[in-house]
């Protein structure tokens, strides 16, 4: 079943692109949220044309994607989940989950380091919102996110189908709430409960900086109301609201050549550095964090700035605990075959008549090694202890001794 998903991937990922793509431009065109002032054909050929040289160049820069690193790390035993070995639906939801988590802080940081933000703002610059939006990043952008999505994938361990999913999920997902449709407002109240949808997702395309840095979230819209970055409606309304950014209002700029460039122009201004933080209000703390922040002139609140680090960190820490456990995983496995070597050493010692010993007693009575520190021992100074075992061993019974007391105090 899974091989079977896996060898139809690439038609897959094509199909629901293709097949997503199609019925929101239909969507689109028949029942629209606002209506667009730019003309289609402008925008959208030059979307497009971005998509096909963004593919382009992924493939030329990387000869493996994330599915060929899940592969491998499946195949080396890398990462979280393959140390861990749950069952594979566990590890399947799990990556779908934290993979849709890191593009989430990912997201977040593109809008808060400014040379980031120079290649994000490309994707905010249309002035227009529609579908074609949700394909419209820099290239360089297209490499960066790559490389941390391998990073995730291989810290994670993450099952192959697992990436498969997540990607063709990331892809509609995309298309879908960057689309210019109307949804009724109750279908879209219950929608967004679990996924992000056009309304929740056009507050984040807002000129408005402080509803820009606000819904984040591609996938899932738990993200946004667990780090306070999610914002409900725009303050001007869905038909009210002004689409893009200040700094690029000329239809010029939505020229593919234009769109290139665009990280190399002007000031870094409008992110989320110099622009403003904002949570969809609701009172209490929120509130109070918003006055402050006012007042302050400080663009991070302190409850989101305290909730987005500590994801951040747990983040950050999860190589180092997937690393942690392959570590533990391959010395517990080095431990055990040397334990198994260097024990029947010892038992092979302790079988013999030695000193004052009686046949078969431990040799760490008779000042030889520990019985039970051995198998706590260290590779290294296990190594050492097995050395000190045959030599001590091939001096014949009247050779030996008590225990150094350096030895003595290490039992
Ligand atoms: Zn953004």
């Amino acid at each position: 079943m899974t091989e079977r998903f896996l060898d139809a991937e690439s038609t897959i990922r094509l199909t629901v692109f293709l097949g997503v793509l199609a019925a929101m431009m239909l969507w689109e065109l028949a029942a629209p949220r606002r209506r667009q002032e730019v003309p289609r054909l402008l925008r959208w050929s030059n979307n497009l044309a971005l998509v096909v040289l963004d593919t382009a160049i992924l493939r030329l820069a990387f000869p493996v994607l994330a599915v060929g690193v899940a592969m491998a790390a499946e195949a080396g035993g890398w990462g979280l989940f393959n140390a861990l070995a749950p069952p594979v639906w566990v590890a399947v939801v799990l990556s779908v989950l934290l993979l849709d988590l890191a593009i989430y802080l990912q997201h977040v940081m593109f809008h808060a380091v400014p040379a980031l933000w120079r290649l994000h703002r490309m994707h905010h610059a249309d002035l227009e919102f529609d579908t074609t939006t949700g394909l419209r990043f820099h290239p360089v952008e297209i490499l960066l996110s790559m490389v941390i999505k391998l990073m995730v994938v291989a810290a994670l361990g993450a099952p192959p189908v697992a990436v498969v999913i997540f990607e063709v999920l990331l892809n509609a997902t995309s298309l879908f709430n960057h689309a210019n449709i109307d949804l009724p407002r109750r279908v879209d109240r219950v929608l967004r409960l679990v996924m992000v949808t056009p309304d929740m997702h056009r507050v984040h395309h807002s000129v408005i900086p402080v509803e820009t840095n606000s819904n984040f979230g591609f996938n899932l819209p738990w993200w946004d109301r667990l780090l306070g970055t999610y914002r409900a409606q725009p303050a001007k309304g869905h038909r009210g609201m002004e689409i893009g950014l200040r700094q690029f209002r000329d239809r010029r700029d939505l020229w593919l050549d234009r769109m290139l460039v665009q990280p190399l122009r002007g000031p870094a201004s409008g992110g989320a550095l110099d622009g403003g933080w904002g949570t969809g209000g609701g009172g209490g703390r929120r509130d109070r964090d918003r006055r402050h922040t006012a007042a302050s002139g400080r663009t991070l609140m302190p409850c989101t700035r305290r909730r987005f680090l500590m994801i951040a960190a747990a983040a950050a820490a999860l190589p180092g605990a997937a690393r942690g456990q392959a570590q533990a995983h391959w010395r517990g496995r080095a431990l055990g075959a040397e334990a198994s070597v260097t024990l029947a050493g010892v038992d092979a010692i302790a079988a013999r008549p030695v000193g004052g010993g009686r046949e078969g007693a431990c040799p760490a009575r008779t000042g030889l090694q520990p019985c039970r520190s051995a198998k706590r021992a260290e590779p290294a100074q296990r190594a050492r202890l097995s050395r000190r075992v045959a030599r001590r061993s091939g001096r014949g019974d009247g050779a030996l001794g008590p225990a150094p007391p350096r030895h003595r105090r290490r039992l």
